[in-house]
């Protein structure tokens, strides 16, 4: 009797088959191909549950599993329940299920009783039907295994898989100065990396960390491969992946890499966000390593020969110090500042250049605690799901628009806009030029405009070039 079921290898979890055979001997089952102490348990629960639920082992033979491939030490939460119904099918004590020639993929863990789990990594698995326990993912759900007696002729359950559970998680905070709230809401909304820049305790840190609770929700297919990736290092995720490193953190740790080459941090926040607290103190091949992924979306670690690619679309929020003391704010009083000159420089020279130049925006927080006004979090969030809603109703766009190419929303503008708010002489570099066409649209957007106006582009203008201008010109 052969079966199809799922083993863990690694990281993956990978196709297995299931061949199973009755040969005389001490009644026991035995895993061939290299089974793990946790597979070898496994064999206690398929015994406990075959007897509760009235059904009989086999006396006087012994019930060989073999898997294959053979040659990969494995390990599996949910073989039970393949081995199970292998074995009621073989015996004859269950009729085996009509599939027209094909192998069922049966994963499921077993209770002692006899009932059949959902191990929480069923939604990995791409390629249904699979007979698993109850649950809403497409599947033959198995209550339990006197059931297999109902399924001899199983129909597909094809219900939309909604196993991926999205939880928006809540923020901490009450208010926001207006003046971040403002920031916060092009942020989200249009999802461009931004650097905060600015004093201590100006509330940098804490707008960065709420920034994950207003994104858009996750798309499905986006949700399982965060989830995948979450797994791999033991954690479960119900929405958007946010990953926050220590700047200690060491290159390899972050970028991936390593012996048994795996991804970073950088790729665990795929999908979500990658917030880089006091950025400066990261070591430098951290920001020359993360130029590749903030273009592209993907990483690639060349070891011993052989690349590997790994997903990295991040939306990357850094907060940074300008200076020693802390208290410099380029284009402010100097006084407030008690660093030395060279000092100053040497910390805003590692700032400027092509790393920062990936951030969209440039943001100086000097100035959010001295505002009055304080917005309700619900207001923020209300007003970045107001801007998802038109991008997609307005334009059917499904992606933000810091993954849009800019020279798409630059189509719409006026030739006075293209002349005289777009002009080269003033706009640095061509990133620029693209960081203010993104911005413009998703200021629009949240204005509920379908054009871009020119005082969106002047908006842009200042958070896109003027905060980098001023940065640039602190140096000389
Ligand atoms: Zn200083």
């Amino acid at each position: 009797m052969k079966v199809k079921s799922y083993i863990r290898i690694g990281h993956e979890l990978a196709p297995v088959e299931v061949e199973l055979s009755l040969s005389p001997g001490l009644p026991q089952i035995l895993f061939l191909g290299l089974p793990d102490t946790a597979l070898k348990e496994s064999t206690l629960r398929i015994r406990s549950a075959i007897r509760e639920q009235g059904f009989q082992l086999p006396q006087a033979q012994q019930v060989l599993v073999h898997l294959r491939p053979t040659h990969l030490k494995k390990s599996s939460r949910g073989l039970d329940l393949a081995v199970a119904a292998a074995l009621l099918w073989e015996t004859g004590q269950v009729e085996c299920p009509d599939l027209e020639g094909l192998a069922p993929t049966l994963y499921g863990e077993l209770t002692l009783k006899g009932e059949v789990l959902r191990p929480d990594d069923t939604d990995e698995i791409e390629d249904g039907p699979v007979w698993t326990g109850p649950g809403p993912a497409m599947s033959v759900q198995v209550r339990e295994l006197t059931h297999l007696k109902d399924l001899v002729s199983p129909s597909w359950i094809e219900a939309k898989d909604s196993a991926t559970r999205v939880t928006r998680p809540a923020c901490s905070v009450g208010t926001f100065p207006k003046p971040a709230a403002e920031v916060a809401r092009v942020v989200a909304a249009g999802e461009h990396p931004a650097l905060f820049a600015g004093p201590p305790g100006g509330g940098k840190s804490t707008l960065v960390d709420a920034i994950p609770s207003w994104l858009e929700e996750p798309r499905e297919d986006e949700l399982r491969l965060a989830r995948k990736i979450a797994r791999r290092v033991g954690r479960e995720i119900t929405w958007r992946p946010v990953a926050k490193p220590h700047h200690s953190i060491t290159p390899l740790a972050m970028i991936g890499g390593g012996s048994s080459v795996w991804a970073g941090e950088i790729s665990r926040a795929h999908g979500g966000v990658l917030i880089m607290d006091e950025l400066l103190e990261f070591h430098p091949a951290i920001q020359e390593a993360l130029r590749e992924p903030m273009e592209t979306g993907s990483i690639s670690i060349v070891r011993g020969g052989a690349a590997r690619t790994y997903p990295a679309r991040c939306l990357l929020l850094g907060t940074a110090n300008l200076c020693r003391c802390g208290k410099f704010v380029p284009g402010k009083d100097l006084n407030a500042c008690r660093c030395p000159n060279a000092v100053r420089k040497r910390v805003v020279a590692r700032l400027s250049g092509p790393f920062v130049d990936r951030f969209t925006m440039l943001v100086f927080t000097d100035e959010w605690r001295k505002s009055g006004f304080a917005v309700p979090v619900e207001e923020i969030f209300q007003g970045v799901q107001s801007a998802i809603e038109f991008r997609k109703k307005a334009r059917g766009q499904l992606l933000p628009n810091a993954q849009i190419p800019s020279s798409e929303f630059e189509q719409s503008l006026t030739d006075f806009q293209r002349q005289h708010l777009l002009d080269d002489a003033t706009l640095p570099s061509r990133r620029r030029r693209d960081a203010v066409i993104r911005v413009s649209r998703t200021l629009a957007d949240l204005e509920g405009s379908v054009s871009i106006e020119n005082r969106h582009l002047d908006q842009a203008n200042r958070l896109c070039v003027y905060p980098h201008r001023l940065l640039e010109a602190s140096l000389d």
